[in-house]
């Protein structure tokens, strides 16, 4: 959390008590949440009721400080597992477990990127978002379907 509030604090915005207490209920959830499940999770534990649309405006920012990340495929939020980390963040990419919603984010190589970049310009189209969502199954899944 302390690292957290460096990164806000670096970029200008303020990690309230809401926004921090939002981004521990991601960084505790096992799988990704939407707007309205983080709002739902939030009223569970405070004393005050948050409508969805706040949860929608503090994940927003948190996003933009790069602190939870979107899925654009499912509309949910992840914290980043970058949080701690003093490296400059990457173009986050993630594997999404089809059977248990375990999302795991990895640094895929610039090069990978890169390509995509290439084969996208070929096809005479301009790459906007280059986050990756892999449909993936979890080494825990693996491991009981085995
Ligand atoms: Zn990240
Ligand atoms: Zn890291
Ligand atoms: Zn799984």
């Amino acid at each position: 959390m302390g690292k957290a509030q460096d990164m806000c604090a670096h970029s200008g915005g303020r990690l309230t008590e809401k926004r921090s207490r939002i981004l521990e209920l991601l960084l505790l959830s096992k799988t990704p949440l939407s707007a309205y499940e983080v709002a739902e999770a939030y009223n569970k534990t405070a004393e005050t009721s948050m409508p969805p649309m706040s949860a929608y405006r503090i994940l927003d920012f948190l996003e933009s400080e790069q602190l939870v990340h979107k899925l654009s495929s499912t509309n949910k939020y992840v914290a980043c597992s970058h949080i701690a980390c003093d490296h400059a963040h990457e173009i986050p990419q993630f594997l999404i477990c089809g059977s248990c919603q375990k999302v795991k984010e990895i640094a895929i190589s610039k090069r990978i990127v890169d390509e995509l970049d290439e084969q996208v310009a070929n096809a005479g189209y301009k790459l906007t978002n280059s986050q990756l969502e892999l449909q993936c199954l979890c080494e825990t899944c693996i491991a009981s379907a085995a």
